[in-house]
């Protein structure tokens, strides 16, 4: 096995200088990769920068078996699991990779040749494959107030939050797309469900039958603030000045992902468009997480924004499976050819 523990240590965790598999980003789907890797027997580094997606939410939803789990408890027991055959985790944030070798020395990624990760204030190894696992950056509309409720009361998702706030009283605020669809599933979970148009399209002379015959309201005007009081969200204000009674607002962020060391490696971001409008970015990949560049796979967010955690860590799975049978196909098209050229010796 290449990159077993040779020397460098980190903060008090070890890391080697060369890997089969750097996987950049320790979230569900790093490290699920990292487990199957490991297992493997393939020596694998994680790095993590320690800002997964869900850090704001108490408890972590729909990943069988471990329902209500606290989104750290599951990392840290994946670490773990992943440390307990062998891994390699260290704390940083990769600011760079490209093809391994001296700068300048040809830019085009190469699988055969590998990869240099440079690490923030800390070292820089070299590895023959990449997963790229940075996930996604929900950025939240521009009122006053959101990013500090996110993930608590300012929500986004029916499925990761939606049984929790049952019954209580739901805004939606409307984005460039509307609110229809979020207004309907949350409608699903209670009786008292608004939409808020706010910068929102004109709602048709439909979409208010539909709204009306389920029984959601609708309030005309731009909410510029939250009303919140003892850490708890008790409403939302209009430009108006009117004040809205509510305890949850659901809002539609723009999901970005977090891609730059993909660009850097020459892969392109694609847009993800319902109907004509742009709702988030990621970057295309084959099912397994291969993308266009030799050598550089994806999983999790970064690649598939609507994948939740459970989704994420099985196309962690996928990837860590796929990039050890790309390694394996790699090592014995190399021993192949040293067999080969050693008998020819003997025979010549
Ligand atoms: C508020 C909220 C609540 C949610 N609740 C649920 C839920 O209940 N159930 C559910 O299934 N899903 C839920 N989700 C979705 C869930 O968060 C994602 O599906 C999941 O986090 C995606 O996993 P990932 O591994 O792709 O990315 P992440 O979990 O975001 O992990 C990516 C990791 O990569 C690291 N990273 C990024 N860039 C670098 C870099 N350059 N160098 C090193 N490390 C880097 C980050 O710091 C982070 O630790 C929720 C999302 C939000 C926003």
């Amino acid at each position: 096995m290449a990159g077993q523990f040779d020397g460098q240590r980190v903060d008090g965790q070890q890391v080697g200088r060369e890997y089969d598999v750097v996987v950049v980003g320790g979230g569900p789907a790093g490290l699920s990769a990292a487990v199957a890797l490991a297992r493997s027997r393939r020596s694998v580094l994680v790095v993590d920068a320690g800002e997964p997606r869900n850090a704001t939410a108490g408890h972590a939803h729909n990943y069988l078996g471990r329902e209500g789990v606290v989104p750290a408890d599951l990392l840290a027991d994946g670490r773990a699991e992943a440390v307990g055959y062998g891994a390699h985790v260290l704390d940083g944030r990769v600011v760079f990779a490209g093809p391994a070798g001296p700068p300048g020395d040809g830019d085009a990624p190469d699988a055969g040749r590998g990869f240099d990760v440079h690490v923030q204030d800390g070292p820089t190894v070299r590895a023959r494959r990449l997963l790229i696992t940075t996930g996604l950056t929900d950025q939240l509309p521009a009122v006053p107030g959101l990013a500090e409720r996110w993930g608590r009361d300012v929500l986004h998702c029916p499925y990761c939050h939606g049984w929790e706030v049952r019954d209580r009283a739901i805004g939606v605020l409307a984005g460039p797309a509307g609110g229809m669809h979020q207004a309907q599933l949350f409608r699903q979970l209670s009786d008292s469900v608004t939409l808020f148009t706010h910068t929102g399209p004109a709602l048709s002379a439909e979409q208010s039958e539909v709204l009306a015959a389920r029984g959601i309201d609708v309030v005309d005007g731009e909410v510029v603030d939250l009303d919140v009081v003892d850490d708890r969200l008790r409403g939302v204000r209009l430009a108006s000045g009117e004040t809205v009674p509510l305890q949850v607002l659901v809002v539609a962020p723009f999901f970005a992902a977090n891609a730059d060391l993909l660009t850097d490696l020459g892969l392109a971001v694609t847009e993800m468009e319902v109907g004509d409008l742009v709702v988030a970015t990621h970057v295309a990949a084959d099912p397994t997480g291969a993308t266009a560049v030799p050598g550089v796979w994806v999983a999790g967010n970064v690649a598939n924004p609507m994948a939740q955690v459970v989704a994420s860590a099985a196309a962690g799975l996928m990837a860590g499976a796929a990039l050890n049978a790309d390694l394996v196909a790699e090592d014995t098209r190399v021993a192949l050819a040293a067999h080969r050229a050693q008998r020819e010796v003997v025979r010549g």
